[in-house]
């Protein structure tokens, strides 16, 4: 039996840690912005690169924040990768903006930043790179974008914690970034949690004031703000496990890197090739690619994600859940096929068939640290198992 993801094997090790933080909160009774919320913030600084990092509720609220605190609101239209998780693009809609799709490079999975480009009008205010399954977008073009256009940049960093683009801090890069402490990311909670960080003064102290209602000082408010608190409790339990970052982490990589070894010994698999993305005439006896880190970027491996062709991937999926072993499609729905959105404009939603592609080839496989090797074994045993069929 192979999780997709096993949280125990993570946490259980740490009890008495995460017991002796809890007694110490306990005692303490300062249960809103107590001091660990400061200690997270200090060690995320220096994670992150960013100068300034605020603990935020969740991933989401830390998006939302972000675009609130550029004052983005409705007449706007925001640039959103349409292969992602729904938070990205929800936020948007929440402030009254508009989200407009982009297309995703079937090498990466991140976001086309030439069709970001075809996609500006003289409402565009802003763009959200997603660091898909833990790899940086193409931040060198999506900035360079973005100043050419006046764009605000916010980066999703929910699955890219510690990744790195060209030495930078994923989420460093932008006007923000934003993290999840959602239990199945890279760095995972107990519940739900996040941050944002930002390298301007005047847009963290703004940021700061929004986090608590708007007021600034208490019960005088000059701005409408929410409750974006990360509880002191929670603060106190990732900052356990920060310390063991680094070590989970290149675990991560090592599981990375044994599949990439020994999965294309495998006849039908290969590595994914950014000179042939193979998005159509793909040859019959080619069964899988697999994902690729680009260079110039440290990839922290929040999924590994596979691409299954000629119509195969849900046949793998039953395979492998037959046999006990984890795997998800992330994502098998694309944004601009979502429900909810299908009374935005039509011009928001054109142009996503790569991402549509991807949605019907996708599948994501064990990769979490403490995967032993007999179990990354049985993964690569399965998958050579269906392939000979
Ligand atoms: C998890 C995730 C979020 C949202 O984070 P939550 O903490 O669950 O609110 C946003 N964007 C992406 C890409 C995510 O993976």
């Amino acid at each position: 039996m192979v999780p997709l993801l096993d949280v125990n094997a993570q946490n259980h090790p740490l009890e008495a840690e995460f017991n002796a933080a809890f007694q110490r909160v306990f005692k303490s009774g300062q249960f809103i912005m107590g001091p660990d919320i400061a200690v997270l913030e200090s060690e995320l600084v220096a994670l992150t690169g960013a100068k300034h990092a605020l603990g935020i509720s969740s991933g989401t609220d830390a998006i939302l924040l972000a675009l609130m605190a550029l004052g983005i609101g409705p007449g706007d239209e925001v640039l959103v990768p349409t292969f992602t998780f729904f938070a990205t693009a929800g936020c948007v809609s929440r402030t009254g903006a508009t989200p407009v799709f982009l297309d995703a490079d079937p090498v990466t999975f991140n976001l086309n930043v030439e069709d970001a480009r075809s996609k500006i009008t003289p409402h565009t205010k802003a763009i959200i790179p997603v660091h898909l399954f833990g790899q940086c977008a193409d931040m060198d073009a999506v900035l360079a974008l973005a100043k050419e256009h006046s764009l605000r940049v916010i980066e999703d960093s929910a699955q890219s914690l510690g990744a790195a683009y060209q030495g930078h801090g994923s989420g460093s890069l932008g006007d923000f970034g934003c993290y999840s402490f959602f239990p199945s990311k890279n760095l995972g909670g107990f519940g739900d949690g996040g941050a944002l960080v930002c390298n301007d003064d005047t847009l963290a102290d703004h940021a700061r004031i929004l986090r608590n209602h708007g007021s600034n000082p208490k019960y005088y408010h000059h701005f409408v703000g929410a409750n974006f608190r990360l509880d002191s409790l929670q603060a106190a339990m990732l900052n356990v496990k920060l310390p063991h970052y680094a070590a989970y982490t290149s675990a991560r990589q090592a599981n990375a890197a044994y599949y990439l070894e020994h999965l294309p010994q495998i006849p039908g698999i290969v590595q994914a090739d950014p000179t042939n993305p193979l998005t159509s005439d793909i040859p019959s006896d080619l069964s899988i690619i697999l994902p690729y880190a680009a260079p110039g970027n440290t990839h922290i491996w929040n999924q590994f994600t596979l691409r299954v062709l000629h119509g195969k991937r849900d046949a793998l999926r039953d395979l492998l859940q037959s046999q006990k072993i984890g795997c998800e499609i992330y994502y098998p729905v694309t944004m601009d096929q979502q429900k909810c959105f299908t009374d935005t404009p039509a011009a928001s939603r054109r142009g996503c068939e790569v991402a549509h592609q991807l949605a019907s080839e996708v599948l994501s496989i064990p990769i979490y640290p403490e995967l032993t090797s007999t179990q990354k074994d049985e993964v690569i045993a399965a998958i050579a198992s269906f392939l000979q069929k």
